[in-house]
């Protein structure tokens, strides 16, 4: 687990014997970024402070990755009494408690909180409890106290953003999913991106009738074309209804004696209606700055985004910013190496930048998604007929008793008549899991032939990657 991470750091930051400073980096913002750049400097040396105005870990720990994948855990269970009656099994369809799982998270999330705050103060980084805000270059106000530093890092993270269309006011956010106090029997999503296919998928396994909205064909725009198909297909087999290709401009949600009415045409110009009882809306994320009075310390903003150099410099060299609220690759592992690279170059001495080509992501989304590096449509554009594509798509074995449509889909893409590695895609099963391992291929620079002189593990459906022909 990447938060987990003990650091080598030494401390090899050279102390003053005076400062004019209270701290030597002040911190805003505990979430995963924050706290990894914050332990590492202090590792160096540096009398560090963090500061926070919410529960200490951030999204990704309290109302994010964390919370989700549990979710995603919980939604499985549904499927088992079908799975296990193949294998022999009989089980009686169990009943679902959404009360139960709710509070259970929430437990869990706090003993997160708690582990981080221990970790803070084992580190010797001093938590501040409250929102920070500049008063000017080198100082910070949280409540009514000040705090000078030499240097302030801005970790602020980001936020869900809902469009203008009309009754918004009645959907909730990907944080409010957490804390629902009713779970609903009919829910709808708006949006096809990381968060909408996520929870489409959990929502239908602990057994809402779904239905996602997207002004798209297909979900997961910007990944490859065959893993948005996969994805969706195997959606639409887990009970998922799309309404795909709507006019966004004509979407209205009103309130109705029996929950909430969602209009909208369809690609056709015809009229559809969507009766819920929860909508969420997962329509994209924004920086996170409104609280932090950047103008006070002449801080550079564009496209509302904290603008920062390759080293996570602002304008103002003395004050960095990393993770979502710069919204350069808004993932929970890239904030923690941004925040990394710059206490090993500001304090370590080891100046180091991350690199952001071949980043590994995955959707938990059922069918899960898991992808590194190129899509096909990206090669074929960047090297034309030089690509070549490997695939696959089969039933995992598991399913050869357990029954149901599950089918998982493999893809390489390589280039060249050595074979380069360009991208690595996966549908189905463990496709996070699997290309996790698959990543160091891409960012290795390897080739199929290192693929192929691989060993097989048998029976595994990972085995597929170094067998294709
Ligand atoms: P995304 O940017 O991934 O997707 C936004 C979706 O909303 C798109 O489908 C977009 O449609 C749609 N949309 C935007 N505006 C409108 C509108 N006015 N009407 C209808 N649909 C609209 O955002 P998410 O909120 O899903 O996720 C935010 C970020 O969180 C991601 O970028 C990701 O970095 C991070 N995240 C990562 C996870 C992971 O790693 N597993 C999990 C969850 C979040 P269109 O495609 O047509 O533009």
């Amino acid at each position: 687990m990447i938060n987990n991470e003990k650091t080598t750091a030494s401390k090899v930051f050279p102390k003053k014997a005076m400062t004019s400073f209270d701290y030597d980096l002040f911190v805003i913002g505990a979430g995963s970024g924050g706290l990894a750049a914050a332990k590492r400097a202090a590792a160096y040396g540096a009398k560090v402070a963090i500061a926070e105005g919410d529960l200490v870990g951030g999204t990704c720990v309290i109302r994010g990755c964390v919370p989700k994948k549990l979710m995603v855990y919980a939604s499985h269970f549904s499927h088992f009494p079908q799975e296990a009656a193949g294998y022999g099994w009989t089980m009686p369809a169990g009943t679902f408690d959404w009360i139960k799982l709710r509070d259970a998270i929430q437990t869990e999330v706090f003993r997160l909180n708690q582990f981080h705050i221990g970790l803070l103060k084992k580190s010797n980084v001093e938590l501040i409890s409250g929102f920070a805000k500049f008063i000017d270059a080198h100082t910070v106000a949280v409540g009514d106290r000040q705090f000078t530093a030499e240097r302030i890092l801005i970790s602020v993270g980001g936020e869900a953003s809902k469009p203008n269309s009309s009754g918004m006011e009645h959907t909730v956010t990907s944080k409010e999913m957490f804390l629902l106090p009713q779970f609903p029997k009919r829910f709808a999503v708006i949006g096809g991106g990381y968060i909408g296919v996520e929870f489409a998928g959990i929502m239908r396994g602990m057994g809402s009738e779904v239905t996602q909205i997207i002004r798209d064909r297909a979900i997961l725009r910007g990944f490859d074309e065959d893993v948005r198909i996969n994805v969706q297909e195997g959606m639409v087999n887990h009970g998922i209804n799309f309404q795909t290709c709507i006019d966004s401009s004509t979407l209205i949600i009103t309130k109705s004696d029996h929950g909430l009415v969602i209009n909208f045409n369809d690609a056709s110009g015809k009229s559809q209606t969507v009766n819920v009882d929860v909508v969420l809306a997962a329509t994209g994320r924004k920086p996170n700055l409104a609280p932090l009075s950047l103008e006070q310390a002449k801080i550079e903003v564009v496209n509302n985004a904290i603008a920062v150099k390759d080293d996570s410099s602002t304008n103002q060299p003395h004050i960095y910013a990393i993770g979502d609220c710069t919204d350069r690759v808004n993932l929970t592992p890239v904030a923690i190496a941004e925040g990394r690279a710059f206490a090993d170059t500001v304090y370590g001495h080891t100046p180091r930048s991350i690199s952001y080509t071949s980043i590994p992501s995955a959707v938990f989304s059922q069918p899960e998604a898991a992808t590194v590096g190129l899509s096909e449509e990206q090669a074929r554009k960047l090297y034309g007929d030089h690509v070549k594509v490997y695939q696959s798509k089969f039933r995992p074995m598991f399913y050869s008793l357990a029954g149901g449509h599950a089918k998982t889909m493999m893809k390489l893409i390589v280039v060249g008549k050595e074979e380069r590695v360009l991208g690595v895609h996966m549908v189905g099963k463990d496709a996070a899991e699997i290309i996790q391992g698959m990543a160091l291929v891409v960012t290795m620079g390897g080739y199929k032939k290192d693929l192929d002189n691989t060993m097989a593990m048998h029976p595994t459906a990972a085995e597929e990657f170094v067998t294709m022909r």
